[in-house]
Protein backbone atom coordinates (compact mmCIF):
# COMPACT_ATOMS: atom_id res chain seq x y z
CA UNK A 1 0.00 0.00 0.00
CA UNK A 2 1.10 3.44 -0.99
CA UNK A 3 -0.14 6.67 0.27
CA UNK A 4 -1.21 8.76 -3.13
CA UNK A 5 -2.52 11.84 -1.60
CA UNK A 6 -2.59 14.30 1.22
CA UNK A 7 -6.17 15.29 1.63
CA UNK A 8 -7.07 18.54 2.88
CA UNK A 9 -11.07 17.36 4.23
CA UNK A 10 -13.29 14.29 3.99
CA UNK A 11 -14.73 16.05 0.70
CA UNK A 12 -11.64 16.24 -1.08
CA UNK A 13 -10.65 12.87 -0.10
CA UNK A 14 -13.81 11.36 -1.07
CA UNK A 15 -13.88 13.18 -4.63
CA UNK A 16 -10.18 12.04 -5.36
CA UNK A 17 -10.83 8.28 -3.83
CA UNK A 18 -14.22 8.22 -6.57
CA UNK A 19 -11.53 9.32 -9.45
CA UNK A 20 -9.24 6.56 -9.10
CA UNK A 21 -11.75 3.94 -9.01
CA UNK A 22 -13.60 5.21 -11.82
CA UNK A 23 -10.02 4.83 -13.15
CA UNK A 24 -10.15 1.01 -12.13
CA UNK A 25 -7.45 1.40 -9.09
CA UNK A 26 -7.80 0.01 -5.62
CA UNK A 27 -7.93 2.76 -3.51
CA UNK A 28 -9.09 3.95 0.33
CA UNK A 29 -9.00 6.37 2.43
CA UNK A 30 -7.05 6.38 5.90
CA UNK A 31 -8.19 8.71 8.97
CA UNK A 32 -11.72 9.83 8.57
CA UNK A 33 -12.62 7.94 11.60
CA UNK A 34 -9.69 10.44 13.35
CA UNK A 35 -12.40 13.03 12.69
CA UNK A 36 -14.69 14.84 15.19
CA UNK A 37 -18.39 15.25 14.36
CA UNK A 38 -20.12 17.04 11.67
CA UNK A 39 -19.33 20.76 11.62
CA UNK A 40 -15.95 20.24 13.23
CA UNK A 41 -12.55 21.07 10.90
CA UNK A 42 -10.74 18.26 11.18
CA UNK A 43 -7.19 19.17 11.47
CA UNK A 44 -4.54 19.24 8.63
CA UNK A 45 -2.83 16.22 7.47
CA UNK A 46 -4.96 13.64 8.77
CA UNK A 47 -7.12 12.26 5.88
CA UNK A 48 -5.36 10.49 3.11
CA UNK A 49 -5.97 8.53 0.08
CA UNK A 50 -4.32 5.37 -0.58
CA UNK A 51 -3.71 2.47 -3.25
CA UNK A 52 -3.21 -1.32 -2.64
CA UNK A 53 -1.18 -2.01 -5.05
CA UNK A 54 2.23 -0.12 -5.47
CA UNK A 55 2.82 -0.05 -9.81
CA UNK A 56 -0.65 1.79 -9.88
CA UNK A 57 1.27 4.70 -8.48
CA UNK A 58 2.11 5.85 -11.42
CA UNK A 59 -1.41 5.83 -13.57
CA UNK A 60 -2.72 7.29 -10.01
CA UNK A 61 -0.89 9.89 -9.68
CA UNK A 62 -1.65 10.87 -13.30
CA UNK A 63 -5.39 10.22 -12.61
CA UNK A 64 -4.99 12.69 -9.67
CA UNK A 65 -2.98 15.38 -11.75
CA UNK A 66 -6.19 15.57 -14.06
CA UNK A 67 -8.39 15.70 -11.04
CA UNK A 68 -6.50 18.70 -9.56
CA UNK A 69 -6.37 20.53 -13.28
CA UNK A 70 -10.14 19.66 -13.65
CA UNK A 71 -10.65 21.35 -9.74
CA UNK A 72 -8.57 24.64 -11.06
CA UNK A 73 -9.74 25.00 -14.62
CA UNK A 74 -13.34 26.87 -15.13
CA UNK A 75 -14.48 24.16 -17.88
CA UNK A 76 -17.83 24.95 -20.05
CA UNK A 77 -21.10 22.08 -19.45
CA UNK A 78 -20.43 19.77 -22.26
CA UNK A 79 -21.56 16.31 -23.60
CA UNK A 80 -19.56 13.15 -23.00
CA UNK A 81 -17.92 12.42 -26.22
CA UNK A 82 -18.25 8.67 -25.71
CA UNK A 83 -21.72 8.26 -23.92
CA UNK A 84 -23.27 11.43 -25.37
CA UNK A 85 -24.36 12.30 -21.53
CA UNK A 86 -24.88 15.85 -20.73
CA UNK A 87 -21.83 16.81 -18.20
CA UNK A 88 -21.73 19.99 -15.92
CA UNK A 89 -18.55 22.45 -16.13
CA UNK A 90 -15.63 21.00 -13.80
CA UNK A 91 -15.92 17.17 -14.23
CA UNK A 92 -12.93 15.82 -16.10
CA UNK A 93 -14.60 12.24 -16.43
CA UNK A 94 -17.85 11.41 -17.45
CA UNK A 95 -20.01 10.71 -14.32
CA UNK A 96 -21.83 8.09 -16.45
CA UNK A 97 -19.69 6.01 -18.43
CA UNK A 98 -16.21 7.15 -16.41
CA UNK A 99 -14.62 8.33 -20.15
CA UNK A 100 -12.21 11.08 -19.91
CA UNK A 101 -13.31 14.07 -21.48
CA UNK A 102 -11.27 17.01 -23.27
ZN1 LIG B 1 -19.91 9.23 -20.90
Amino acid sequence: MIRIYQAQNIIDAQLVLDELRAGGLDAFIKGQHLVGGVGELPPGGVISVWISVEQHEQRARDIIEDFEAGQRTEQPARYCGSCGEFIEGNFGRCWNCSAVLN
